[in-house]
């Protein structure tokens, strides 16, 4: 019986395996974690994947990027390579999950080359940390469990902006960009292949090089801050929060020049006087809407958008999404 089970569920991975984009030269993004540090079921924090040719690209490693890419059927080894964006925590406290638990020998791990990852100063100072932090775990199941030592070596880089990774006809670029005095370097990343692009923004105040990238960008994914004025007056705290961040006016203004052929929010930063647990969406939209009349989405976790000749989005579910403005 064992060994029914066994290769029952063997065989729904190794069938996984072969569902990627839908077409060779498409470019498949999938929305891991559109949330903050707030520790919410719906949305996990920063991680977005990005499916072109042979490479799985990952950006940020959010809470619970691990469990994302298990509901996908995504082996966490199969990442091809990784990039972070700057080194708040809500981007990378996945980092550890995503590192050990695909390194154990399962379907659904079984990493056995090095990790690759490129981040911003301090990304291979954390890999070196990390792997003194976990040197019990390292040393337990390697003399246990034999898995192989490269599969849990990290190959990481600290870059500066400009091109970081080109593999297999994918191009990624890093772009500086604001995320305060603080907070530097703070990276978001372009992402090109078979003519076809995508931009991350990262965690940004508005920012030219965003704009500058999101020209001719097939889509758009930008972070947003929506916080009810009335909260800024009793509690100056979010204040700071949103000085960080951009308003989903000055992201409707970025959209509206960058003109990207889809815009999606991931990391939405929401506060409200009322406590609520999902994103406004309503106030989200309308407030766009004030500077920006072209299609956009509010990204839930786990929405997929495949660029080919035309761009398709799907809910969580795999059900066709139309975009807001063309609701109108
Ligand atoms: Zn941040
Ligand atoms: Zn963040």
């Amino acid at each position: 019986m064992r060994f029914t089970l066994k290769a029952a569920v063997t065989s729904v991975w190794i069938g996984a395996l072969s569902i990627g984009a839908s077409h060779a030269a498409d470019m498949k993004v999938t929305l891991l974690g559109t949330g903050t540090p707030t520790p919410r079921i719906g949305s996990f924090s920063a991680s977005t994947l990005v499916e072109a040719g042979p490479e799985r690209l990952l950006f940020d490693f959010g809470r619970g990027s691990t469990i994302r890419l298990f509901q996908k059927k995504i082996p966490l080894g199969s990442i091809t390579a990784s990039f972070i964006t700057h080194l708040h925590s809500d981007h990378v406290v996945g980092l550890p999950d995503m590192w050990l638990s695909g390194w154990i020998g399962t379907p659904w791990g079984a990493r056995k080359t090095p990790m690759v990852i490129f981040g911003p100063k301090g990304t291979v100072a954390m890999t070196e940390n990390l792997t003194k932090a976990f040197s019990e775990d390292i040393r337990i199941r390697t003399d246990d469990e034999h898995y192989p030592a490269a599969g849990v070596a990290f190959a990481a880089k600290d870059i500066e902006p400009g091109p970081v990774y080109e593999k297999n006809g994918v191009k990624v670029s890093a772009i500086e960009v604001n995320h305060g005095e603080k907070i530097k370097p703070a990276y978001g990343y372009v992402i090109e292949f078979d003519g076809k692009k995508v931009v991350l923004s990262g965690d940004t105040k508005p920012d030219q090089h965003v704009i500058d990238a999101g020209k001719g960008a097939d889509l758009l994914v930008h972070e947003v801050a929506i916080i009810e004025p009335e909260l800024l007056k009793s509690y100056p705290n979010y204040r700071a929060i949103e000085d960080h961040h951009t308003s989903p006016e000055d992201a409707g203004r970025i959209f509206s020049e960058a003109k990207p052929k889809l815009a999606v929010y991931s990391h939405i930063v929401f506060a409200t006087v009322k406590p609520v647990q999902d994103v406004p969406e309503d106030a989200l939209a309308a407030r766009t809407e004030t500077t920006y009349a072209g299609p956009f989405i509010i990204g839930r976790d786990l929405m997929s958008f495949v660029i080919g000749d035309k761009i398709e989005a799907f809910d969580a579910g795999g059900h066709p999404l139309t975009p807001l403005s063309a609701q109108r």
